[in-house]
């Protein structure tokens, strides 16, 4: 029962009128039916998508027949039904907030063309020998409670909620590092094409980064998702999706009440704090799903004036 798909694509290139690009998707995916949510900018694109198995594939071959996007890649993922509700088309300054200056996002040169340099890919069997080997200082792309629920096995954890975070914090703590081989990773690869050219920007000589991000690394016939431990965080309502098929996953999410171990993340039944945490069954019933006693009693206060 699985013939809805999931797309996940970004590409980097110069879009002269983002508006204009914005327009034809939303017009593209009402007709095939398609739900998700698609980031358009004068540096690009980046959507995830849900629909039917045939709309996908038609969307994926009307987006490539636009020259501009003819190198486009998509991860494709197989599920039994929309992961979105609705459909959102937004023409945004960048299509990752990062916002490091100059350095970190893509230029244009004035020839219509855009300058992105970024660190070297490196394809989901490779990526497997270096966590063998234990070769590389291996950088989580995500934020804090991303790598929480899971991560790669060995991976340094970004203390930070926001992504536009990342700039001071590998300037202050990973700068004696600049010689040293550097490896990243993120969900789909974007935000590593961001970070990576971040980082050779401030003088990081050895950069690389995962092909296609976790998703692709999941999906990869030798790598089989081997060394990722715990859920990878999504954002859809999917929530979490497994990675790891090579049978070697550790659960390493923790419940925010008792340290148990679990992968479930709930929002706080108390609306004005609505805080995304991680919670075991026992605690979720003990505390009404909230994520402190202070949000059950404005929880109960909220009920009883309702
Ligand atoms: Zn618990
Ligand atoms: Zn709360």
């Amino acid at each position: 029962m699985t013939d809805y798909n999931v797309l996940l694509y970004y590409y980097f290139t110069w879009i002269n009128a983002p508006e204009v690009l914005a327009e034809d998707h939303r017009k593209l995916c009402s007709t095939l039916g398609l739900l998700g949510r698609i980031l358009v900018s004068h540096e690009g694109i980046n959507g995830t998508v849900s629909g039917k198995q045939e709309s996908c594939k038609e969307y994926i071959d009307v987006v490539r027949s636009d020259e501009r996007f003819n190198k486009i890649e998509f991860k494709i993922d197989c599920v039994e039904n929309h992961v979105f509700q609705k459909l959102s088309v937004r023409v945004k300054k960048e299509l990752v907030t990062f916002r490091a200056g100059e350095s970190a996002s893509a230029n244009e040169n004035g020839k219509g063309h855009v300058q992105h340099q970024r660190g070297q890919y490196i394809e989901p069997a490779d990526f497997l020998t270096l966590l063998e080997d234990n070769d590389a200082i291996v950088i989580d792309g995500r934020t804090d409670y991303e790598y929480d629920l899971g991560h790669f096995r060995g991976a340094l954890r970004p203390p930070i909620s926001a992504f536009r975070d990342f700039p001071e914090w590998i300037r202050q703590e990973l700068s004696e590092y600049k010689d040293r081989k550097i490896v990243t990773y993120c969900t789909g690869g974007i935000r590593c094409e961001k970070l990576t050219s971040f980082m050779i920007a401030e003088g990081f000589r050895d950069v690389h980064q995962l092909h296609g991000g976790i998703v692709s690394y999941g999906n990869d016939e030798v790598a089989r998702g081997s060394l990722w431990d715990g859920r990878c965080y999504v954002f859809d309502e999917r929530i979490s999706i497994e990675i790891n098929r090579a049978g070697n996953k550790r659960i390493v999410g923790k419940c925010h009440h008792c340290s148990a171990p679990t992968e479930r993340y709930v929002n706080c039944a108390n609306l004005d704090c609505h805080r995304q945490h991680l919670v075991c069954a026992d605690c979720e019933e003990r505390m009404q799903r909230s994520c402190s006693v202070e949000c059950i009693t404005a929880r109960r206060r909220e009920i009883l004036t309702a």
